[in-house]
């Protein structure tokens, strides 16, 4: 007799609780068009279920909770910036460490630092932040991603894989010594949150290690570490040889194929603010303690309060926890099995921390100049209240011709906060997106009527296209 499949619940109990209200249709409908049909532009409260970013949304738990009460703000040499630093050397492996205020701050700080003016800088995709910041150091980024990243339907279980031949193609094109580091970020966000595999970062290492600069030291890796305890957990569960080892043991290897990283400790360290630089290498940190004290704040606090240090290096150690993992990792995959068995398009393998929705595909009727993935996303929105976001030809922004570039993968993401929400509130979103793919022949394209100069998706406006609105696609 087959044995029934045993369900797995949340490894927390909830011990405080933020009420929450589905606005109706009509209010929903304002506040949309208010928002220029761009999801980034909603206040909060016209939000049900807001699945704008895992960024900063995460809750924290009772012992992050107890340690923001054991704050030590002092200026300069503080116990908690002792404590981060402790957590990133045992849980990541780096020798050296600068807070700042989040991810793109140490984005920042590293590519002034390591980047010149007329340098390449080889990354598995592009992320905005990142590769912004690389572009104002004057590096030009240059994507080594393998070519299933770039397909939403490849079930490759390491879709973020860096290309070995297109890295190895641009050093030899360029030269060492016009590539300060290779950036390889663990998960890939723009993929889909999709994983990069042990074996691969192994090759990576063993490449850069093979060409050498002239100044004799190898070409460096810097990690995006933004998502790397989800990639581990992926590597635990899809890479041969790993099964029986802890996300912890895993992680570590991970890093120490790499010369340091650079962090938002807004992901998945589980705080709502933070991030970090980290490095292996004496000079990079002189550089790095320089720098973070002109933009950020000192060495010892870069940005961030004492509490806020304390909570990231409680959170650090969290992360690296087996069964909170598994269930992080298994209720986006929850979602996006929902979807899968009805027939919506989606990226797949379901990442890490969210769920893309193809919405080429889903609006295959709406050209990529009409944005089909922001028109999803207010759609989404406008039907249920669940807030998510664009990521594609809007996201992707113009390049240096001045021409939008129309990226391959266009696409909504539902970004699952961490420990947040329960899986019944996945339920209402299936339901949501499943009933808008049943009726999508009804829904219009947009034009876009206002566009800043950079990172445009955060503060674009639209308007339908069609006079008769936007509201074709209403349903019951
Ligand atoms: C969020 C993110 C960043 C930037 O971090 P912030 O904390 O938002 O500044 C960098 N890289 C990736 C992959 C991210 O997801």
């Amino acid at each position: 007799m087959a044995t029934r499949r045993r369900r797995t619940a949340e490894p927390y109990k909830i011990k405080m609780v933020e009420p929450i209200r589905m606005k109706t249709r009509a209010e929903r409908e304002e506040a949309i068009q208010k928002a220029g049909y761009n999801t980034f532009l909603l206040d909060s409260a016209d939000v049900y279920i807001d699945l704008l970013t895992d960024s900063g949304t995460s809750a924290m738990s009772d012992n992050q909770w107890a340690g923001m009460m054991l704050g030590d703000e002092a200026y300069a040499g503080s116990r908690n910036w002792h404590h981060l630093w402790d957590a990133v050397r045992e849980v990541y492996g780096f020798k050296y460490m600068v807070p700042t205020h989040q991810g793109r701050g140490a984005e920042h700080l590293i590519s002034q630092i390591l980047i010149k003016p007329g340098d390449y800088v080889p990354g598995n995709m592009y992320f905005t932040t990142t590769r912004e910041h690389q572009e104002r150091a004057g590096g030009t980024f240059v994507d080594v991603v393998i070519d299933e990243a770039h397909d939403p339907s490849s079930l490759h279980p390491f879709k973020g894989n860096v290309d070995l031949d297109k890295l190895e193609a641009l050093i030899k094109k360029v030269g060492p010594d016009r590539i300060p580091y290779v950036s390889v970020a663990v998960t890939v966000n723009m993929a889909g949150g999709q994983p990069v595999s042990m074996a691969n970062l192994r090759a990576v290492r063993e490449l850069c290690d093979r060409y050498r600069r002239s100044d004799g030291r190898p070409i460096r890796v810097m990690f995006d570490a933004t998502r790397c305890a989800e990639n581990a957990y992926f590597i635990q569960q899809r890479e041969e040889g790993y099964r029986c080892r802890s996300v912890r043991e895993i992680l570590r290897e991970m890093m120490s194929y790499g010369d340091g990283c650079t962090m938002s400790g807004k992901k998945d360290n589980l705080v709502n603010i933070g991030g970090f630089a980290a490095t292996n290498e004496p000079e990079v940190y002189q550089a790095l303690t320089q720098l973070v004290v002109v933009f950020e704040g000192m060495p010892s606090y870069g940005g961030l309060a004492g509490r806020d240090m304390e909570a990231m290096a409680r959170g650090i150690y969290e992360m690296v926890d087996d069964d909170y993992l598994a269930f992080r990792v298994g209720q986006v995959e929850y979602l996006g099995r929902q979807l899968i068995d009805a027939g919506v398009p989606v990226v797949r393998p379901i990442g890490g921390h969210a769920v893309f929705l193809d919405a080429r595909t889903f609006l295959s009727h709406i050209p990529q100049s009409e944005y089909p993935a922001q028109t999803l996303a207010a759609a989404l929105y406008v039907d249920s209240g669940v807030r998510g976001m664009e990521r594609g030809n809007v996201s992707a922004g113009r390049g240096k011709d001045g021409k939008e570039r129309f990226p391959k993968l266009e696409l909504v993401r539902l970004t699952i906060p961490r420990r947040v929400y329960t899986n019944n509130h996945m339920d209402v979103v299936a339901d949501s997106v499943i009933g808008l793919f049943e009726e999508r022949e009804t829904i219009g394209g947009l034009k876009m009527v206002y566009e800043p100069p950079q990172l445009r998706f955060f503060t674009a406006r639209f308007e339908p296209l069609k006079k008769e609105g936007f509201w074709a696609f209403v349903r019951g």
